[in-house]
């Protein structure tokens, strides 16, 4: 094995011994889906929709959203592109869907829970997206962000199959959908796990406040438990597990989010390149060996040397 990142990449996701990872982009415009072609990545696994709309005072029409996301998806034409649903709230305000003054927003009525009361925003964007992956040929699938439980992922799915669209998965992003990986992987075609939030609800730290930015650490031992439970599960149920956190963009990470059981990683593209080679440099067997290693170890610097150890 060669040191993370250090040998060339073939375009295709795999290690070694051909155990396929997809390595795909986040992306959250035209300008980011153009990078992600040209870095190589084989699709798209966050497109952040609500990033088109910060700005927006009132909710934008379907004809409107429709071409917007024509324009993100179109460098991808036969290949998978994940689309998540509006996820508003806490770190990403939209006006037009503004909730009460919350005390807590992180905790508050945000992602999916927006929907619940909102039923018609979600059903008029998953209605533009069947008509943007219509007029794009991308192989589109829908995700939901900040789903907590099985109820709300089968809810989700249903809006996702009254629309037309093939595919739907949910976000594992709170420690109780992590938990009950298995029950929510029923009630959907894939997962994906992002990092960021999980990571914030897990170490109960806010992602955007500095002084606690060491227990958001993607190498903590108590997240990648996490990780490994809900990879676990998707090997049980033969179902797509992604990783579309920051954790995804980490070298090193990557083979041990692989050997976790983790079958696709989605990251910025400056990351694309990097962590294809490093998967390419490694087995499956030295990506499982170095998952054990991170996983039993005490602190995050000992599960970044232990996985280093392996490989
Ligand atoms: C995440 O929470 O890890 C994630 C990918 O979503 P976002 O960063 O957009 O909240
Ligand atoms: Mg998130």
């Amino acid at each position: 094995a060669t040191s993370a990142g250090s040998a060339e990449w073939d375009g295709k996701g795999a290690t070694s011994d051909e155990h396929r990872i997809k390595v795909l982009a986040n992306v959250g415009n035209p300008a980011d889906a153009s990078a992600a072609a040209e870095a190589g990545a084989e699709g798209v696994g966050l497109f952040r929709t609500e990033f088109s709309y910060l700005d927006a005072d009132d909710e934008p029409s379907i004809d409107q959203q429709r071409a917007a996301y024509r324009a993100v998806l179109e460098p991808f034409r036969g290949k998978p592109v994940i689309v998540r649903t509006l996820d508003a709230g806490a770190d990403k305000p939209l006006a037009f869907l503004a909730p009460e003054i919350e005390p807590n927003p992180a905790l508050g009525v945000r992602g999916l829970r927006v929907a619940f009361d909102r039923q018609g925003v979600l059903d008029r964007q998953l209605e533009a997206i069947a008509g943007a992956s219509a007029d794009s040929g991308a192989d589109v699938s829908v995700m939901a962000p900040m789903v907590a439980t099985a109820e709300e992922a089968a809810w989700f799915a249903e809006r996702v199959a009254a629309a037309g669209i093939g595919s739907a998965g949910v976000m594992i992003e709170v420690p109780a959908a992590a938990l009950t990986a298995s029950e929510v992987l029923d009630a959907v075609d894939f997962v994906s796990i992002g990092t960021n939030d999980l990571a914030q609800y897990t170490f109960a730290a806010d992602r955007q406040l500095g002084a606690v930015a060491k227990l958001n650490d993607p190498w903590q031992p108590g997240l990648l438990r996490l990780i490994a439970l809900v990879g676990e599960a998707g090997k049980a149920k033969g179902k797509p597990t992604g990783v579309c956190g920051e954790a995804a963009a980490d070298p090193l990470l990557a083979r041990v989010l692989t050997g976790l059981g983790v079958t696709s990683l989605s990251m910025n593209a400056s990351s694309v390149r990097a962590v294809g080679a490093s998967l390419a440099a490694v087995s499956l067997a030295d990506c499982e060996q170095a998952a054990q290693a991170a996983l039993g170890a005490p602190t995050v610097a000992a599960a970044r040397a232990a996985a280093k150890g392996v490989s």
